[in-house]
């Protein structure tokens, strides 16, 4: 080995290599934390670009080393971070990862297995295999032969669920046409697209929520193979579609059901709010985050399907990879586990997770999550000047000072970012602009909401 070659990751000889860098990392991390002081830099945009630019040249001729390389730009990273540890950061289904899963991505970073043959990834694949049927058999608790497969998030798991849609009518005379909410997510008209399917027929959801009522009137003027796409936890107001409900119409309108649960599914590991699910194994494929409500760091995301024999679509043989000799002698077949090719062991920090905490473990997160989002609520209730939209149903709460109009309640959210004292969201329900508070830190307290309160108004009279 040449004497200035950098050290690798891997091998018994990783650990000792990366040790001393990680003290630097790890150091780098909590100054940059400390200068920040808050959720967010100060100064929007201009001010953090500036900031980073006079980091210097990105490719110098010579280089600055390992030490100070990470610790300038680790720091100025988490100096930069909107970081969702902080209570304060409460926009978006942007989660605060776990220290443990952290710690396991970072295994997964040395140890660099890829997902897509059996000689690249031989623990990894077996592990994600038992942990994916596990989290199928989560979502699917009745089904005989349940399955998922681990995707970038729900993006990617809606996407393969349409496509599956797609192949399990190919035989039909017209292509399979999705049905969505108003409320459903953005992904699902990106997708038709992609998949060269027709544009999703959108069903009004004036409530929030997609109506049996309304579902039931799209369907008698759709015809062909129908995908209906029901949304367990809204992005904007977080409510879950009636799923029993839908299930019943789509079944008497001979359409298949898909549910994204990319924000509420992980609620099914709660033994208090499992219930909001019912109906969720009804649905042929569900989407599920764990980078939301699960506290992994991105990427964790699944699509669960009822029967595994939906997935044999997928299959696809590249000689190098999965050459039907290997097959036959027993290496496993994983190129059909994913439309990519290189992938990331994402698996090994969920089953660190779900080993560590457990069920109960988990679940706990979810209830405090779920509880903060009613504390949150109360305070608006009580709060003279804020209306609070409705009592939220998973961790996601809309409310906005009486008497201000749509561009003072964006100008609130713009000031807090500016400032760097609140990263809050923004929705529109019911005609009107809301104020968006997000809730995935099961380490904020009753204190912290009272100040996202105060900051608020604060800036509404200034
Ligand atoms: C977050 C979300 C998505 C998109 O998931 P990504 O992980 O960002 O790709 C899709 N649907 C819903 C309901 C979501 O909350």
């Amino acid at each position: 080995m040449c004497a200035a070659s950098p050290p690798l990751a891997g091998g018994a000889p990783g650990a000792d290599a990366l040790r001393p860098l990680l003290d630097t990392v790890l150091d780098a991390l909590r100054v940059g934390a400390e200068e920040r002081g808050g959720p967010l830099p100060a100064g929007g945009p201009e001010a953090v670009a500036a900031r980073v630019e006079a980091l210097g040249a990105v490719l110098p001729e010579t280089g600055t080393g390992p030490h100070e390389a990470l610790r300038t730009l680790v720091r100025a990273l988490a100096a930069g971070a909107a970081d969702p540890a902080h209570p304060l950061c409460a926009a978006h289904l942007h989660t605060p990862p776990l220290a443990l899963a952290a710690a396991a991505d970072l295994a997964a970073s040395a140890l660099n297995p890829s997902m897509d043959s059996w000689d690249q990834a031989p623990a990894a694949s077996a592990l994600e295999a038992l942990v994916t049927a596990a989290l199928a058999a989560e979502a699917f608790p009745a089904a005989r032969h349940p399955d998922a497969l681990v995707t970038t998030g729900g993006t990617e798991s809606n996407q393969l669920a349409l496509l599956l849609a797609r192949e399990r009518h190919a035989g039909h005379d017209r292509p399979v046409r999705t049905v969505v909410g108003a409320n459903a997510h953005h992904s699902f008209h990106r997708a038709a697209w992609l998949l060269g399917l027709p544009a999703p027929v959108t069903v009004p959801t004036p409530h929030g929520v997609l109506e049996p009522a309304a579902l039931a009137e799209a369907l008698a003027h759709t015809g062909g193979p129908v995908l209906v796409a029901a949304t367990a936890g809204t992005t904007d107001e977080g409510l879950i579609d009636p799923l029993p409900e839908l299930a019943d119409v789509c079944a008497a309108h001979g359409a298949e059901l898909h549910v994204d649960a990319a924000y509420g599914g992980p609620a099914l590991l709660s033994r208090t709010h499992r219930h909001l699910l019912d109906g969720l194994d009804r649905a042929r494929t569900v989407t599920v985050d764990l980078h939301k409500l699960g506290w992994q760091p991105a990427a964790a995301g699944l699509l669960a399907v009822r029967d595994a024999d939906d997935l044999t679509v997928l299959g696809h043989t590249a000689d190098y990879l999965n050459a039907d000799d290997d097959t036959e002698a027993g290496l496993p077949d994983l190129l059909g586990r994913s439309l990519r090719t290189t992938r990331r062991p994402d698996v090994l920090k969920t089953a660190v997770t779900l080993r560590a905490l457990g069920r109960s473990g988990l679940g706990a997160l979810v209830d405090a999550c779920m509880s903060l989002a009613q504390d949150l609520a109360d305070l608006v209730e009580k709060t003279p000047g804020l209306d609070l939209r409705a009592r939220p149903t998973l961790t996601t709460v809309l409310f906005r000072p009486t008497e201000a109009d749509d561009e003072t309640v964006a100008a609130i959210r713009r000031t807090l970012l500016a400032e760097g004292r609140a990263v809050l969201g923004r929705a529109e329900a019911d005609g009107r602009l809301w104020l968006k508070a997000t809730l995935l830190n099961p380490h904020a307290t009753p204190g912290d909401l009272a100040q996202l309160i105060t900051l608020v108004e604060g800036s509404a009279h200034r």
